[in-house]
């Protein structure tokens, strides 16, 4: 199918790019990477009449590595942040989740900004910004705010976004010594959105013995959006890291976190199922990483 008619403009600036979807109000959209919405607008699923291009603005793409955490332009191509050394060594849950994303091919197109804006709640990349603790900065003609990834998403497919507002850059916090992530996710064959997936931060209390000092598990595909699993996190704060406590975590996912829809790929028991296997293990994993970190 071909998409309806819509206006193309490709702006220099990004006040140019903030100027015109003010303008045209929520019938313009940005277009990024196109990976999701041309696909979209060719289905007629999405018909904006104004398309603002945002692929001329430079300054919205690049990784830059500081003190005070990682910050990602929200123009950056997938492929870039996969492939960046930065992002291997500050943010390894984020260089661990990318190749599930798609093939390659997307990855070149497709943006982060595009995938966390575009809000699937089976995209990889929202669930992992949750999961570290990552804050989006939006600007629009009416000024600039910085909004946690966990309450930038509201609903299915939707996030806090205004229609004059562009999700410009994602900063990511340093990573806390003794800390170690581990992401996971269960798909009919690479390549394919997960039918279950799960992204772990946790942080050792060394001094305290051992203990988890803090956990941070977002899940994807079992949800209108990425799940904070907020019960599981609450049962391992404060215990050793046993396999009896991250077991008991696992079942708080599952029973206590979520409660994932059925449709044709899985049926909601066995994403539930998959939720607690899930946890356990990057639990697992990602312990065993913060000892060595
Ligand atoms: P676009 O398609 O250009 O835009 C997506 C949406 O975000 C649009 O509504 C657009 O207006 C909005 N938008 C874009 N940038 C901004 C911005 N800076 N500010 C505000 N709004 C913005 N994704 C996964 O996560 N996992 C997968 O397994 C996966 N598999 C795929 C398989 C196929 C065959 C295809 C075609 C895509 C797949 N994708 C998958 C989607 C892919 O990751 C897309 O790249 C991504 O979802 C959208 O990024 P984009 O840059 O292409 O954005």
């Amino acid at each position: 199918m071909k998409p309806a008619l819509f206006a193309y403009h490709r702006p220099d600036s990004v006040d140019e790019a903030l100027t015109i979807l003010a303008q045209h109000g929520g019938d313009a959209k940005p277009l990024a990477g196109g990976q999701s919405l041309i696909p979209a607008m060719n289905f007629r699923l999405a018909r904006p009449a104004v398309l603002v291009d945002l692929n001329r603005l430079t300054t919205l793409a690049g990784i830059r590595g500081g003190a005070d955490g990682l910050r990602i332009g929200a123009m950056t191509r997938q492929r870039a942040v996969e492939r960046d050394a930065t992002v291997a060594r500050d943010a390894p849950l984020l260089a661990e989740a990318l190749p599930h994303i798609a093939h390659p091919q997307i990855r070149t197109r497709g943006t982060v900004g595009g995938s966390l804006a575009h809000a699937d709640p089976a995209a990889e990349l929202p669930a992992v910004m949750v999961a570290l603790g990552a804050t989006f900065e939006l600007h629009s003609p009416r000024g600039k705010r910085s909004i946690p990834a966990e309450e930038f998403y509201t609903g299915l497919f939707t996030t806090a976004l205004a229609a004059d507002e562009l999700l410009v850059e994602i900063t990511i916090p340093p990573r806390a010594p003794h800390s170690g992530s581990s992401f996971m996710e269960v798909s009919r064959r690479h390549g394919d959105y997960a039918l279950a997936g799960v992204a772990a931060v946790v942080t050792l209390d060394v001094a305290g013995g051992g203990r988890c000092r803090e956990a941070r598990i977002a899940l994807l595909s079992v949800g209108d959006g990425p799940v904070l699993a907020r019960k599981a996190a609450r049962a391992i704060v404060g215990e050793e890291p046993t396999a009896k406590a991250i077991q008991e975590a696992a079942d708080a996912a599952a029973t206590k976190d979520v409660d994932p829809p059925g449709d044709i790929h899985a049926s909601a028991a066995y994403r539930r199922q998959l939720v607690s296997v899930l946890v356990r293990r990057t639990l697992q994993s990602a312990f065993e990483r913060a000892r060595n970190h």
